[in-house]
């Protein structure tokens, strides 16, 4: 297995591979590029079939940090880890700590945070080895889903601007699909502003929040991508717009926190062929990793939150550069992130 031939290196500045025989660690850190700061991103843990799709994830989620950390405008890189084994059976305080005790070993270098498997209880083992986490509840934000759900509002917005020339949402059916965290408080705030909801989710109970507290409408969960709205929020699960959805999609806007939206990178322009204009998720849902970037001691909810609105602006940014370029939003927010980043590099290099 070559790092350096790797389908998903892309000039990754390192990659750590992190083996403790006490406790059993088995895990890889990557950092993809610093030029704009320390890399920050989350650890997942998860029962990889081999060592091959571990790094796999690991070099293509790092990536994706590098990205969206520039275009959120923060002093970070992009960085991510993942440790090879069960959450359900395979954690321990033993593990955590000699995960705490690799990231150390970066210096600051990398920061990690939590992600899938991973929680911030097994963070703050990671801590007692290493100053360098993020997302912990001592000090820290607590959850990021307040705004997460914020910065998709600010999204929507912009994109129903774009779009549809609407400055407000009332009046407009927007579908949820899925009312967890986020889309719990994504439904609150477009209800207060007078957007029709249509809601799906395989959890009664949160269905029940959602239709009571905010008069919303239950569709079937196979139903919600493709019905009669303006927009569409997927808020669950990835890959929801795909080669099935994607003919019978009715919304003319796709605007979510879900992660990896477009099942591939040619949806984007699949989108576009469609008129239907889409908010760039790692774009959209950036919000959590923008509030966990403003905590500390000196942490200012209102400071943090413009910041999160700021979403808005740089979307439509994105929007107006793919109208010109001709191009999908995918691909006008990956130019936009690259000129980001590597800008800052030559910053660097002037300055020195
Ligand atoms: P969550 O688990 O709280 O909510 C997801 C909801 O989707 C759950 O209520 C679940 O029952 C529902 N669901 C699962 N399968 C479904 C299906 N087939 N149809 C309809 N609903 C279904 O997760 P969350 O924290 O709200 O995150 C939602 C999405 O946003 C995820 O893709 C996540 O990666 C992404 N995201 C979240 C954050 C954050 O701050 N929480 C930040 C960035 C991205």
């Amino acid at each position: 297995m070559s790092v350096f031939e790797h389908v998903e290196f892309d000039g990754h500045e390192q990659v750590v591979f992190c083996h403790d025989p006490a406790s059993g660690l088995k895990a890889i850190i990557a950092i993809h590029n610093t030029n704009r700061g320390p890399a920050l991103g989350g650890c997942r843990m998860w029962p990889y079939a081999s060592d091959e799709d571990a790094l796999t994830d690991a070099l293509r989620l790092a990536r994706g940090m590098t990205y969206k950390s520039a275009l959120a405008g923060l002093d970070y890189g992009g960085g991510k880890s993942v440790i090879i084994g069960d959450p359900k059976r395979d954690k321990s305080e033993a593990l955590f700590r000699a995960m705490g005790r690799y990231v150390e070993t970066l210096g600051g270098r990398y920061t990690v945070a939590e992600d899938v498997g991973i929680s911030v209880p097994d963070v703050e083992v990671m801590a007692k080895e290493t100053r360098h986490v993020a997302g912990v509840s001592a000090g820290g934000v607590g959850d990021p889903s307040p705004a997460t759900a914020y910065g998709v509002y600010m999204g929507i917005k912009a994109a129903a601007k774009h779009r549809l020339g609407a400055e407000k949402l009332s009046g407009l059916r927007v579908a949820v699909q899925g009312v967890g965290h986020v889309g719990y408080y994504l439904c609150r705030r477009l209800a207060a502003e007078g957007a029709e909801l249509l809601v799906a989710d395989i959890a009664q109970d949160s269905l029940d929040r959602v239709v009571k507290e905010f008069g919303a409408h239950v569709v079937a969960p196979e139903a919600i991508a493709t019905a009669a709205v303006d927009i569409y929020a997927p808020c669950a699960l990835g890959a929801t717009v795909n080669d099935e959805t994607l003919p019978a999609l009715q919304a003319k806007i796709v605007a979510g926190s879900a992660n990896n939206q477009l099942a591939e990178a040619r949806h984007g322009e699949a989108l576009r062929q469609r008129g239907i204009l889409y908010a760039p998720d790692y774009v959209i849902n950036a919000g959590g990793v923008i509030i966990i970037s403003h905590e500390g001691p000196n942490y200012d909810e209102s400071r943090a939150f413009a910041h999160v609105a700021q979403i808005h602006d740089t979307l439509l940014e994105i929007f107006r550069r793919a109208d010109a370029m001709k191009v999908a939003t995918s691909l006008a927010a990956d130019r936009l992130a690259e000129e980001r980043f590597r800008g800052a590099a030559a910053k660097a290099t002037e300055a020195a």
